[in-house]
């Protein structure tokens, strides 16, 4: 990190401890109930960064005028902290979303923070409230930092006051086989993301818009909305999940695939960490490349689909068995047993995360 950058500082935490702190309930409904404390760090064009503290969970006061109600000037991250077998709390390659989120706000016109001393407050954070993080191979406490411009004012400009804060709560495990495989709605007439957007963001905005094709999806029996993209139908994300295709491709090679990076696509930690994983088994090709309906309909139409997932932190990986399509259902047959990439995978990252195999993805609180 560039000793330019003006940061705030982990070693100026201030830490209040709740005097009333609640029960832990069981594992609920997800992103319901928060734990005792949270992380809030202010800033000002003013008077640049304050000193981070840790206090009791509350509700912010709010300008009604503040620009990230107004404009959506805003962004989030997501990541979670996982209790091994062993006790030990651990963070799953918390860096990659430090410098997403990080670049968020570059193109939010947040102001610029060094990455490592907010991962320090949020170690310092989980530590507070680690009675919270369930003892459960399956379940996890979800880390929420959030950025928001807290500008009193409507001009649409850069914001002159701004709050980083970072939330958690538990989470329960979204991979679930016994849910099945996932269905997905795919029509060309929504976009999630486009060239030059902010896509490749996590901003409130693009998940806001989200959701009125995604309650469509529903009417149509579907789960999730299979986002496209151009003229020729490009399979980009499922739902807020990235995407990936094992099949055997065009020439006949065993190819694992997921769209490239190119601005429409979110880079998720997941994504990178499958694609690195399958790279080192090196039993099959493993590529980031354009996929669009056609060549999946042709590839099934020659059962040369061999299984098809989402990923992302929240579900980490989730099999798709159907999308419709064009007023017809799709259904990806080989789904219907135990999918054997997915389920390996999902071994694989578990393993890790919850520090059964070891490896330098994991970050110790
Ligand atoms: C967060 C997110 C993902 C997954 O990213 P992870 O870092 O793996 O959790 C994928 N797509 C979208 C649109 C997302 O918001």
């Amino acid at each position: 990190m560039a000793d330019s950058i003006q940061s705030f500082k982990a070693a100026d935490l201030v830490i209040q401890l709740s005097s009333a702190p609640k029960a832990k309930p069981n594992v609920v409904d997800f992103g319901t109930v928060f734990t005792d404390h949270m992380l809030t760090i202010e800033w000002s064009a003013a008077e640049g960064w304050q000193a981070p503290l840790i206090g009791t969970f509350g509700n912010l006061s709010l300008h009604p005028a503040c620009s990230s109600l107004h404009y959506g000037i805003q962004l989030f991250e997501g990541l979670k902290v996982y209790r091994g077998d062993d006790g030990q709390l651990r963070l799953f390659r918390p860096m990659l979303n430090m410098n997403r989120m990080a670049n968020s706000a570059r193109r939010a016109c947040l102001p610029a923070f060094d990455q490592s001393e907010l991962l320090e407050c949020i170690r310092r954070l989980v530590e507070v409230d680690q009675d919270w993080v369930p003892h459960s191979d399956s379940a996890s406490l979800y880390i929420r930092p959030t950025f928001i411009s807290t500008e009193p004012s409507l001009g649409v400009k850069k914001p002159a006051r701004a709050l980083l804060y970072v939330i958690l709560c538990q989470a329960g495990s979204y991979f679930n086989t016994e849910l099945g495989a996932l269905s997905l709605w795919a029509d060309p007439k929504y976009t999630r993301a486009w060239k030059g957007g902010t896509g490749d963001c996590k901003m409130g905005g693009n998940y806001g818009c989200s959701l009125f094709a995604q309650y469509e999806a529903m009417d149509y029996g579907c789960q999730q909305v299979l986002w496209l993209y151009g003229e020729d139908h490009q399979i980009t994300e499922a739902g807020t999940m990235n995407i990936f295709l094992h099949w055997i491709n065009e020439d006949g090679e065993e190819e694992l695939a997921t769209p490239p990076l190119d601005g429409i696509i979110l880079p998720g930690v997941t994504r990178q960490s499958i694609l690195e994983l399958t790279r080192k088994w090196v039993e099959f090709k493993v590529t980031e490349r354009y996929l669009t309906m056609g060549q999946f309909c042709l590839a099934l139409e020659q059962q040369r689909i061999k299984e098809m997932f989402g990923s992302g932190t929240a579900c980490m990986i989730c099999p798709i068995g159907n999308i419709v399509y064009q007023g017809e259902s799709l259904h990806i047959p080989c789904q219907d047993d135990q999918p054997l990439l997915t389920s390996r995978i999902a071994k694989e990252l578990t393993d890790i995360q919850y520090g059964r195999s070891p490896s330098n993805w994991t970050f110790l609180v």
